[in-house]
């Protein structure tokens, strides 16, 4: 009797942060993008239907590991802190962060950081990277958006971010530019709850189909051009 209220699931339920184009983000009321169609290709895979829940970037782990979502796909970088937390899938993109700076700036690369104010997204790997740059003032966004903008108006010096949004934000932006000097390799996973094994191997087992039959590249490629 117990279980009578509790209803089997039939969602697969990703957290994320629909701010980070082309891998999140609104289309209308719509949540669409990269991770959203992984996502709803593994679902498919496993017989389950996608919902999507938009929140903070900081809370998707939080609420994978309290069980609120099934897994978080944000173009999140597998990072040691993070595997202290939740576990990762394999990964399925290559990234780097890069710095947007206005035309004419003089940042040229990752040297002239040294204290400027670095516009990042609250909590993600820019964030950490930039904090760790001598002397520099951080300004920390719910959103990178809302960084780039505040770059575009000349409020920052520049705004540190993954490579695909930043291409992005700087073709919605006049006179905003991505220096050519890049900061490490970073891999993107999905986020699961810490020893949830058994949906851990699913999701491998259902990207691991995905990659081999094309249908990874197919989904990166419509949203991506090389
Ligand atoms: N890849 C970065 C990170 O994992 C940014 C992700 C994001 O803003 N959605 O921190």
């Amino acid at each position: 009797l117990a279980a009578c209220g509790k209803k089997e699931s039939k969602e697969l339920v990703m957290a994320t942060n629909a701010e980070f184009p082309p891998y999140e983000y609104y289309d209308g009321d719509e949540i669409v993008g990269i991770d959203v169609e992984i996502a709803g290709a593994i679902a498919k895979e496993l017989g389950l239907e996608l919902k999507v829940e938009d929140m903070a970037f900081d809370s998707i782990n939080v609420a994978v590991d309290s069980g609120k979502a099934d897994i978080g796909a944000a173009g999140m970088t597998v990072t040691e802190k993070r595997l202290k937390n939740v576990d990762f899938s394999d990964s399925y993109a290559t990234a780097t962060q890069v710095i947007i700076v206005q035309e004419g700036s003089d940042i040229k690369g990752v040297d002239d950081l040294v204290g400027k104010s670095v516009g990042v997204q609250l909590g993600t790997t820019g964030d950490i990277l930039a904090a760790d740059i001598e002397d520099v003032t951080m300004e920390r966004f719910n959103k990178g958006t809302e960084a780039v903008m505040a770059l575009a108006q000349g409020k920052i010096d520049c705004v540190i971010i993954d490579n695909q949004p930043a291409k992005v934000f700087v073709e919605k932006n006049e006179g905003l530019v991505i220096l050519d000097e890049k900061f490490a390799d970073e891999e993107y996973a999905i986020s699961i709850k810490k020893g949830n094994t058994e949906l851990l191997d699913k999701v491998n087992k259902a990207l691991k189909t995905l990659k081999e039959s094309g249908e990874l590249d197919k989904i990166i490629a419509k949203y991506i051009s090389a």
